[in-house]
């Protein structure tokens, strides 16, 4: 057994378990309780990071030799694609997070923008255009130009709303009487959403640990920075991609459509 084991060459270790030793060395992991799949921060981390992540996975392909194997043009320019649609995915996101009534014209014509060129490289990927990715492309900036953005009312915010809706419920949930309940429920709520109370707690709070204020205070700053070196980094990518000439994916299902087309218009 262990010299079988030992026999075996770098083509009999799977190639997803390679691709996925790839993502975990950028401590991206497909989550089990996910089914396998990449859960919320991580899909950011992905699209964060796709440069060097998929040129990571393109070279690990690269070196792969197997007789089934697409050639070097077709990997390269699929890893190519994918990567470009992760950046462009990136410069939206970074757009739609941007809170109620705080985008400018810039951000507009940048989402426009991105929103295109993802359009157009979703379909040169020849992936399915699913009701999450239509309402992105031809439903989302209708309604951020209304909102003038509506990053606070998105997933994330409504997630950490049920979040606090069962803390409330937890503390709550032993109450005999159901009137009582819903009022003290309510209550809490009211407390916790009342911007005077939360504005005296983290006063409170800063006081009671001083250096923490001003750490506070230093990481905003660099935070600030951070985020206008990102963003100058997407619109350079964004206008690279834009140049990009991206060749079609033809899928399996395409191919061979095409090629049963092409055998019934000879019997003709
Ligand atoms: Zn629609």
């Amino acid at each position: 057994m262990k010299k079988i084991q030992s026999n075996k060459t770098k083509l009999d270790i799977p190639v997803v378990a390679g691709i996925e030793n790839i993502f975990l060395s950028y401590n991206i992991a497909p989550a089990a309780y996910h089914g396998g799949k990449l859960n919320g921060v991580d899909c950011r981390e992905v699209m964060k990071l796709a440069h060097s992540v998929f040129s990571d996975i393109k070279n690990y392909l690269l070196s792969i030799s197997h007789s089934d194997r697409c050639t070097n043009e077709v990997l390269i320019s699929i890893c190519d694609l994918h990567a470009d649609i992760s950046i462009t995915l990136d410069i939206i996101s970074s757009k739609m997070w941007i809170k109620r009534g705080e985008t400018n014209d810039e951000d507009c014509t940048i989402l426009e923008r991105a929103l295109r060129q993802l359009d157009h490289l979703w379909s040169k990927a020849g992936l399915s255009f699913t009701p999450k990715i239509h309402g992105i492309l031809y439903h989302a900036l209708h309604q951020w130009k209304l909102l003038r953005g509506f990053g606070d009312m998105l997933e994330d915010d409504l997630e950490h709303l049920h979040q606090t809706s069962k803390r409330i419920s937890d503390r709550t949930s032993r109450m005999r009487n159901k009137t009582q309940q819903a009022f003290s429920h309510s209550k809490i709520e009211a407390k916790l959403n009342n911007k005077e109370i939360c504005a005296a707690t983290s006063a409170v709070e800063l006081d009671a640990k001083r250096t923490f204020k001003k750490r506070k205070t230093d990481t905003c700053a660099r935070g600030k920075d951070a985020k206008l070196e990102r963003d100058s980094n997407r619109m350079t990518s964004l206008q690279t991609i834009e140049q990009k000439e991206h060749i079609k994916m033809v899928s399996f299902y395409d191919d061979e459509k095409g090629r049963i087309l092409a055998s019934t218009a000879n019997e003709d």
